[in-house]
Order: C-alpha cells, then structure tokens, then sequence
C-alpha cells in the first residue's frame, strides 16, 4: 500500500454537447444510431465476470418502432442467481480490502471512458432503447451518469478523511468499512444514470453489488455494464442480473448475505420490497441498508406576480420532456385567475408547436413512451379527463400505437382540486391544472401541501419576496427538492442533490455523501498508548 493520503481530482460538471447542425459530435452519434439501429445484439446476464446465457429470451424493441428489435435478451433465474451471490461473496473478500483510491480510480476510469470512446454507443443506445431525444440521452446517459462517477469519488474521499478529536495519550479513528454481504440494485427504466449509480455507489464504498436493470432498459444498461468492465472493475463485484423480476426477488431476498437495498422505481414496488425484506429480517446477519427513491407528483404554483412568459416555458419543458416520464416532471400546476388567459394563451402556442416522433430525427422535442402497459394507463387518464365534467383538456388528447407508443402533450384544466389527476402520477405528458382564485393564495397553498402522499420536486413562481418567503415556509415538506423561478426538473449532481420524503422515498441523496455514508458501517477504534495499571480511582483515597 502506499504511504500517502491521496485526494480525488476536484470534479466539475460534464460539459452538455449542442449537437447541434454541423457539430463533429452530430455526425458521430448519428452514426453510431444507424450501426446499432443496422444490428439486433444478443444479451447475456454478467456473473463472475462472465455472460450467461439461458436460452429463455425475450426481444428487447424501439418504443417508437415497436417492429423494430434492437436485442434479445436472456432470463436469469434461481440458478443463476445463486451462482452471482456466490461470485459476490468471493469478489468481496478482495474487493472491501482494496485501498479505497484504488477503488475510486475504476470510477475515475469509467467517467472517462463513458465521456470519450463510449460516449455515442450509450447516448444512441438510450436514444433507441428508451426513445429519448438526443438532449435527454446527453444529459442522462453522459453526462448525469460521469457527473455520479466523479463526484462520487469525491465525496468519499471526504467520508473517509472525516476523523474524530482525540485526547492526551489516546489515539481516536474512525474506519468507514464496507457493508457485510451484497446490496441489491433495482434501477428504473427513466434514466440510464441511476442504471449505472445504483450499484456503483456501494461498490465505490467497497460492497459488492447485484445489479437488476428495468427489462425496458437492458439494453443501454448492457452498454453501462461494458464501460464497468472496461474501467477494470473486478469480476463479481457488480453481477449483472436480468430476468423476471419478482421470481429474482423471490431468491434474492431470503439470502443470508443480503445486506441492503438500493433502489429506484414506483412506490407500490418499493413499499412490496420493504415488507417482503421485514418478512425475512432474522435470516439477515445485520439490519439492511433501505435505500429508495420512488414516484411523485410534483407541482408547479404559480403565484400571481409570476413572470408568465417564464412560467408557461418551465410548465411545457417541466411537463414534458422526455414525456413526462421523469420522477421530477411537472405534474399538477396551480395558476391564479388573473394570469390565466395569458398562460392559457401561451401553453397551447408552445404545447401545439411540439414535435413528436424517432429520436433518430432531431427536429423531434418528444418521442414514444416506454411500452404498452404506461401506454395503457397513461391513456386511460386521458379518457377520463374526456369523460369528467369536472375536466377540459386544453390541448393534446390524442394517442396512437400504431407504430409506437405515442401520446400527445396534454393539459387538462381541473376545476376539482383533488381530482385523481390532480393527486396521481400519471408518469405520462399530462400535466392537469387547477385555475384558483387570487385571494385564496394562503388556502391554495395549504392544498398543495395535503393534495398527494408524495413530496419529491415543486416550484413557485413568483416575483412577490414576500410572496416567495410564504411558499418556501408553507410547502416545507411538500419537496426533497425544492425550486423558485425554475422548472422542477434537471437536478445536477453536486449542485441539486436529488430525493424526496414522504411516499417518495428514503431521501438518501443519489450523487451525494449522504447516500454513500448508507454503504459503510463504520468502526470506531480508540488506542490508548499508556493505559492505566491500576483500577483505582483518587476519589477512592480517603472516606
Ligand atoms: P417500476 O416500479 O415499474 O420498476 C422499477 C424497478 O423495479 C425495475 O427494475 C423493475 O423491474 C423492478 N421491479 C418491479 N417489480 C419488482 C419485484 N417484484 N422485485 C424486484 N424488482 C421489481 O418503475 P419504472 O417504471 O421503471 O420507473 C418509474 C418509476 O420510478 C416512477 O414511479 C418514478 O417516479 C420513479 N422514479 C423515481 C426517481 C427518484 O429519484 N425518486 C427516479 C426515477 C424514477
């Protein structure tokens, strides 16, 4: 080991590429889109370092040319999952020994690759796999995920550095040891980042991982997985695990080596996760690490001194970028009467000038949505707007399947505060609005704050300081992130650390120190260089 107290690179966030017409990085990505739309690649489950095949398989499609596969994939099962806990156990043994710069400099090595000769293969690969234009696979797929890897490293060199005081002839320490037994990774289809995080940050701490990507994200997570291998991660210590989901939780769960959870997804799923680990809790050697971020619905409130311009330009892209399929996507907005004809006016301006269709074409502002169930339920609030009295869609409505799972930006107007659209995640582009009255602003915000179980993202705008100072007091614990004049999406990593409390979630902080200090157990070691030789006490001298 070397005798030095290394630091980190300090990080910086990854520089966003325009793409813009006549870009170098234009010509590049477009080219890689067409080699990988050109070919239907086969993937393996990845344990010890080695891919697996089953033979049972599934075919892996563009949600916006659902004839088009892209891959097939195989199923993992109890055999198979055995197998990875197994390889888990034996890369730890070496793995939670490794110096932790060492450790670090895997991530530093993949940040780099996934920013150089990686960066179109797994940019295209979101693009295609989970119909994100080519700004929305940039800022996820790149950029947030090198963002995680950086500034990750960063953060646990500051863990690690953090010691306690000590006193005269005592030496005091604190060892920040990685977590007995393997985390399980559970990672949502929306953004390859948290793919690639979830089981690198407790890796990065020293655990091993068991990672299961959303069966409609394999195929860029595949790509991620490669970068990881690349880096020279050691075999085992991240297994790439792909299957039927709850038959894999059937085995995983019951594992004695299970040592937490780490995951990103729905809150039914989450909430089932949590009872079915309380159900196995004395199988576990110790209490596991419950880590999760789940769904929202998350609020834009406009106050009636907002600027209306940049309101209505943070409720379209709040709303529907990447087709509202973002935790943080603007859900529900509250609007004052007075305002409302010129936001009115403006929304359907911008809302009917959206382009939608193939990421592959870049004029598009939106593509498809994921697969056929979101389809299915996400078409089903619409129709419900259509039918309510209550509810008039203001612009959009339409939905086609025809060739992909297109759904048109819509906004429905509510005049029940609490109606189900108002209080659900749809995680489709609807956003519904309650037009309120000027003077009930105090009572509005209070509705806001009792309208859904969730609190993940919101924002208020407002020009009124006064104005502002009430929102930031009356909707406190109404978001985990929490913005003014801006739109409710877009976290940075190291500027916005991301997470909600209530039903969405642990609010563990991904891409921060908060959430690495979940994947350590720390030993507290006091060395006494001159103990005492005597068991008395001075007191003890006289009556
Ligand atoms: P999902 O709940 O359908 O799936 C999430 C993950 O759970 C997937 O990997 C899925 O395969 C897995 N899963 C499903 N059943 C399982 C089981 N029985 N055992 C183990 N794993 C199981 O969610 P999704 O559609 O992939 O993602 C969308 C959801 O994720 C939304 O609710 C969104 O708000 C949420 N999300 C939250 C954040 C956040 O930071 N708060 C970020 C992204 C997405």
């Amino acid at each position: 080991m070397a005798s030095a107290l290394f630091t980190t690179p300090i990080p910086d966030n990854e520089p966003v590429l325009s793409y813009a017409p006549g870009t170098p990085e234009r010509e590049s990505l477009k080219k890689k889109l067409d080699e990988l739309a050109g070919q239907q690649i086969d993937i393996p489950l990845i344990i010890d370092g080695r891919e697996v095949r089953t033979g049972d398989t599934s075919n892996y499609v563009m949600p916006h040319d659902t004839g088009h596969v892209l891959a097939t994939w195989h199923k993992g099962g109890p055999q198979e999952i055995a197998a990875a806990i197994e390889s888990s156990q034996r890369a730890w043994k070496e793995w939670s020994r490794w110096p932790w710069e060492e450790r670090a400099a895997v991530l530093l090595k993949a940040a780099d690759l996934l920013a150089g000769p990686w960066r179109d293969t797994v940019n295209a690969s979101t693009m295609l796999g989970q119909s994100k234009t080519v700004h929305q696979a940039e800022i996820d797929a790149a950029c947030e995920l090198i963002d995680f890897w950086r500034f990750n490293c960063h953060y646990a060199e500051e863990i690690y550095s953090e010691q306690p005081m000590s006193s005269p002839g005592v030496w005091n320490r604190i060892e920040q040891r990685p977590l007995e037994g393997f985390v399980y990774a559970i990672t949502p289809f929306n953004f390859t980042s948290i793919g690639g995080n979830l089981p690198t940050a407790p890796a990065l701490m020293g655990g091993v991982s068991l990672w299961k990507p959303s069966r409609t994200s394999i195929y860029s997570n595949y790509f991620v997985m490669k970068v990881l291998q690349e880096a020279g991660l050691p075999d085992g210590v991240i297994n790439f695990v792909i299957g039927d989901s709850a038959a894999l939780t059937d085995v995983i769960l019951p594992s004695p080596h299970f040592a937490g959870i780490h995951y990103t997804g729905s809150t039914e799923v989450f909430l089932m996760l949590w009872q079915k680990m309380s159900e196995n809790l004395r199988l576990y050697k110790n209490y596991p690490r419950i880590v999760g971020e789940t769904g929202g619905k998350d609020f834009i409130v406009a106050h009636a001194s907002a600027d209306v311009g940049a309101l209505a330009a943070a409720m379209v892209r709040g709303a529907f970028e990447y087709q509202g399929q973002k935790c943080s996507a603007a859900s529900r907005a509250y609007i004052p009467e007075s305002l409302w004809p010129e936001v009115k006016e403006q929304l359907v301006e911008m809302v009917n000038s959206i382009k939608m269709g193939d990421p592959r074409d870049f004029r598009n502002f939106m593509c498809a949505v994921i697969d056929r169930n979101a389809f299915g339920s996400i078409s089903e609030y619409i129709d419900e707007a259509k039918a309510s009295a209550d509810m008039e869609i203001l612009v959009g409505g339409g939905y086609n399947d025809k060739k992909g799972y297109f759904i048109e930006p819509t906004i429905v107007v509510s005049q029940d505060p609490k109606s189900r659209l108002m209080c659900e995640e749809i995680f489709g582009p609807v956003l519904t609005l309650h037009v309120y009255k000027d003077s009930e602003w105090k009572e509005m915000l209070e509705l806001c704050d009792v309208t859904s179980d969730y609190a993940l993202t919101g924002a208020i705008f407002a020009r009124d300081r006064a104005a502002i100072a009430e929102a930031d007091d009356a909707l406190r614990y109404t978001a985990g992130n929490y913005y003014i004049n801006d739109k409710p999406t877009g976290a940075v990593v190291g500027q916005q650390p991301f997470g909600g409390g209530r039903a969405s979630g642990t609010n563990d902080k991904a891409g921060s120190a908060i959430n690495l200090m979940r994947w350590v157990t720390p030993r507290t070691i006091k060395e006494n260089f001159v103990p005492p030789t005597d068991y008395t006490y001075p007191y003890m001298g006289g009556k």
